[in-house]
């Protein structure tokens, strides 16, 4: 399938999905996620409609980075070890996986503007799961007001692989109920609008529980 095959499915999903709550279309924000694929398929997703691409790895996304450059927003998505910060700083546009005080000192350190990042929290409660236990998040959003350079523009969450639809509903709801709190404070550092939650396979339940942001890799451009 090319991509703009599966964007046109992906689409009518979307747009059965925001119906059925009563969203508008527009308030999501579709990122491809590229990790499996060439640059060449990243660049038909760009040539679709897509305008964010989103990476786990520094290696992925620069690589795709050389190629594309302006060409697309860039979200860093996977686990971002601190002395790879200085490596993509400059390259991405949003950073979803902020999970600890290091990576913000460092972010802090090495950007030149206030980076929009989501914090990553861990809403299922798995052992494997990275990001923080909803129960530290407040204080840590707290502690980020001394930087700077990092504004929290929202939260992010990886869904369990489970197949009981209500299970993962309840998780994106714990996210989107720990969101307005946080949100809801008006800190000028975080405005905390945003959530980062749906893949491949639940992007359609993110957005009926509030997804603003949704991550989609497999389903969408392989
Ligand atoms: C790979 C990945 C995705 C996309 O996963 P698919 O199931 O392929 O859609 C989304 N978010 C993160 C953090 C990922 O690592």
């Amino acid at each position: 399938m090319t991509v703009a095959d599966n964007l046109t499915n992906m689409m009518e999903t979307i747009e059965d999905a925001c119906r059925s709550c009563g969203r508008d279309k527009d308030e999501i924000t579709i990122i491809a996620v590229t990790k499996y694929v060439t640059v060449e398929r990243a660049k038909e997703a760009l040539e679709a409609g897509i305008k964010d691409l989103g990476e786990n790895r520094k290696e992925g996304l620069l690589e795709k980075y050389e190629s594309l450059g302006n060409e697309a927003n860039w979200h860093f998505i996977g686990s971002l070890q601190s002395r790879k910060v200085k490596e993509v700083i400059d390259q991405v546009d949003m950073i979803h996986s902020l999970d600890r005080k290091s990576l913000a000192k460092e972010i802090n350190k090495r950007a030149e503007h206030p980076v929009p990042c989501f914090i990553q929290v861990n809403a299922s409660g798995e052992e494997s799961k990275h990001g923080l236990s909803p129960d530290d998040v407040e204080a840590f959003v707290d502690h980020l007001k001394v930087y700077e350079q990092v504004k929290v523009v929202g939260l992010m969450t990886m869904a369990p692989h489970v197949d009981q639809e209500e299970e993962l509903r309840a998780v994106f709801r714990k996210l989107r109920a720990l969101r307005d709190r946080i949100r809801d404070k008006q800190l000028p550092h975080a405005p905390c609008e945003y959530l980062s939650m749906g893949m491949s396979n639940d992007y359609a339940i993110a957005i009926e529980e509030g997804a603003t942001h949704i991550r989609v890799g497999s389903s969408l451009v392989g």
